[in-house]
């Protein structure tokens, strides 16, 4: 039998970057993760870390928050994740699209983002392979990019330097509760008594907090990527389309007008081409028809794409929330519970901020940016018992 004072669930972006600052705080971690590190959303997944498309509030301060945390990451951490601040654009096809962009930069500009307009002359000074079609793009020089799974795996390998145990190949099977409280986690090689337990199971965390008795509104939802061969530097920005932004927010806008898309160019040269936003439950397949739309949209934005060679595709579950916001914080019903999940297409850029917090609250009880706002009680019924909620 194994103790620790403080048990990880799921070796995704959001439970490594958990267990490296709960280490850096010399508190003693297992880290529970039932395939591989980054096996889930994670590893499957575009590397933008992008401050445009969170909604002005609590949500883009959070990715601020994060944002700012990159460059020290990028020293401290044990694996080169590729940590790239190219800056990065939104793209606008359409006079609608550029009524909606300049509202939302205004929005973005008044809480300190800085982010800017361009026409398409300037657009096309900044990037010469894009379209001729496009009326400008919004640019700020804070976004950047990252490699998701060199970024699992350096919190993860950081977390063990500093004496975090990851145990990978077995899943959690159940959680048990003694007085009240968390007081051990039961996997197939065992059981480990712990007083807390951090539910960072991603697209899964319902099945964690059935466990407990939650239920947790969180729904997979699948996004289908399309990579490239590896070619010369042809864009110097991440890239993602105001109908991308539409898609995100407003479902109902998109769906005549496709889903919007993301293009990044990796440090190796590969094309990364994104992607679609489709609730299919827990199927990870790629599809023609979703492939073949991204592959129309990306060609259309950037025409020399005809003639770069596909050299794979896959598709991730982004852990998506009613409200677009992660669940983050302690559970009252269940002391000792606390959910670190439902980063939807966000969990890459807001690791950083997530894993500080997060350790902040188990370490002192509090932590420097209220979790009021994203706490599993907003959702109003989703706190009831699995039982109840079916009924
Ligand atoms: C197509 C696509 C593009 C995206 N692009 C971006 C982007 O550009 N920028 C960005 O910031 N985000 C992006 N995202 C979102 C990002 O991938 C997720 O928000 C993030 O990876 C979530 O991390 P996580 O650790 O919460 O979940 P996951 O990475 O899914 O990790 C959860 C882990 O829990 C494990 N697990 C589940 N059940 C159990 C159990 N019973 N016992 C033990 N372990 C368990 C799983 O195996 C998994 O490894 C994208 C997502 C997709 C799908």
């Amino acid at each position: 039998m194994k103790s620790a004072p403080i048990v990880v669930i799921g070796g995704g972006v959001i439970g490594t970057s958990i267990a490296y600052h709960l280490a850096r705080r010399n508190l003693r971690v297992i880290l529970l993760e039932r395939g591989d590190l980054a096996a889930g959303s994670s590893g499957a997944c575009d590397g933008l870390v992008f401050l445009q498309s969170k909604k002005p509030g609590i949500h883009l301060e959070l990715a601020m928050q994060s944002r700012r945390r990159f460059e020290e990451l990028a020293r401290r951490l044990p694996v080169p994740f590729e940590f790239k601040a190219t800056g990065g654009m939104v793209l606008i096809e359409t006079e609608s699209e550029l009524a909606a962009m300049e509202q939302f930069v205004q929005a973005q500009q008044q809480i300190g983002l800085d982010v800017a307009l361009l026409d398409a002359a300037r657009l096309r000074r900044l990037e010469p392979h894009l379209s001729e079609h496009l009326l400008g793009a919004t640019h700020s020089p804070m976004d950047g990019q990252v490699n998701p799974m060199a970024l699992t795996l350096g919190f993860a390998l950081g977390a063990r330097a500093m004496g975090a145990r990851l145990i990978t190949g077995g899943p959690v099977r159940g959680i048990e509760i003694t007085g009240g409280r968390v007081s051990a986690v039961i996997t197939g090689a065992g059981r480990i008594e712990t007083e807390v337990v951090v539910n960072a199971a991603g697209a899964h965390a319902p099945d964690i907090g059935s466990m407990v008795g939650l239920v947790i509104p969180i729904k997979p939802r699948r996004g289908q990527i399309i990579v490239t061969e590896a070619c010369p530097r042809m864009i110097r920005h991440c890239m993602i389309s105001a109908k991308y932004i539409a898609a995100k927010f407003n479902p109902e806008i998109a769906r005549g007008n496709g889903e919007g898309i993301s293009i990044e160019q990796t440090e190796n040269g590969n094309f990364l081409l994104g992607s679609t936003r489709e609730f299919v439950g827990y199927d990870r397949r790629t599809t023609t028809g979703g492939l073949r739309t991204i592959a129309a949209q990306t060609g259309a934005i950037l025409p020399a794409l005809a003639r770069t060679n596909v050299i794979r595709s896959f598709a991730g579950l982004r852990p998506y929330t009613p409200d677009g916001l992660p669940i983050l914080g302690p559970v009252a019903e269940v002391p000792g519970f606390i959910m670190a999940a439902g980063h939807e297409g966000d969990g890459i850029a807001l690791s950083p901020v997530t894993g500080e917090l997060i350790a902040q609250l188990i370490a002192t009880g509090k932590s420097d940016i209220a979790l009021d706002a994203f706490q599993l009680s907003r959702f109003k019924n989703a706190n009831h018992t699995t039982e109840a909620a079916h009924g």
